[in-house]
């Protein structure tokens, strides 16, 4: 399995399947959701609403994931999963874990070969993007799921740097 990285928009992304931080409201919010839904269209958040009056009337739980269609994006599935907001009291790492667990068994439900992950928990809910890299590099690595491209889209440059330390690859001047 192919693991790479990109600092780009994940809406823009020629991936089988893009993963969103959602909230457990399905319902759209800011950041890489809000860029999700908008890039999308209007199909993604009916396809959000069917779930909420069928398979999932409370919402989805942190750590859990689920797929709707990407809409307009060039990807096929938008697989929406919910992080955990940080903590510094509690440890919450297992959650953040199983979103990307969770997110890779729906993908090879889904037969995607290539799926596109933000940064799970980064943003509003302020998880720290060095704890956050080493998490999701860890989990993917762990996982016994195996497709044939796993990308990391990383909006800046400092969370594209942290991740390519947590996959061990340099990115300074030397080699
Ligand atoms: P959460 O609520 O799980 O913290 P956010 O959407 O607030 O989710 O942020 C998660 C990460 O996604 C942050 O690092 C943020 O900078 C990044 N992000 C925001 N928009 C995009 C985008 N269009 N493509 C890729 N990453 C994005």
């Amino acid at each position: 399995m192919d693991i790479t990285l990109v600092q780009g928009d994940i809406t823009e992304q020629r991936v089988d399947a893009v993963v969103n931080a959602a909230n457990s409201s399905l319902m759209g919010g800011g950041g890489v959701d809000g860029a999700i839904h908008r890039a999308g269209g209007p199909e993604i958040l009916r396809e959000c609403r069917r779930l909420r009056e069928t398979t999932h009337p409370d919402g989805l739980a942190a750590g859990d994931a689920v797929a709707t269609t990407a809409g307009e994006m060039p990807a096929t599935w938008v697989i929406h999963t919910v992080g955990p907001v940080y903590s510094t009291t509690e440890d919450r790492s297992h959650i953040l874990a199983s979103c990307y667990r969770r997110s890779l068994e729906v993908a090879a439900e889904l037969n995607a070969s290539s799926v596109a992950f933000p940064a799970v928990s980064a943003g509003v809910y302020g998880w720290p993007m060095e704890s956050a890299a080493e998490i999701a590099v860890r989990s993917v690595r762990e996982s016994s799921i195996t497709l044939g491209e796993v990308r990391f889209v990383l909006f800046s440059a400092e969370a594209y740097e942290a991740f390519a330390r947590a996959l061990g690859q340099s990115t300074g001047p030397f080699p």
